[in-house]
């Protein structure tokens, strides 16, 4: 089966995501995961680590 974002031939994992039914491969849901759980507190607190 192909991934819907991507189209590569992969395992696929089935995702709702804003409403909408996806297959997706590991990798865009890897990527997708990491859009939608950024935090911006997160370099405010490597940037007071760096100091
Ligand atoms: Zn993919």
């Amino acid at each position: 089966m192909d991934c819907e974002r991507c189209g590569v031939d992969a395992t696929l994992t089935h995702r709702d995501v804003d409403g909408f039914a996806y297959y997706l491969c590991e990798a865009c849901i890897g990527g997708w995961d990491a859009v939608r759980t950024r935090s911006p507190e997160a370099s405010d607190e490597s940037r007071s680590a760096a100091q």
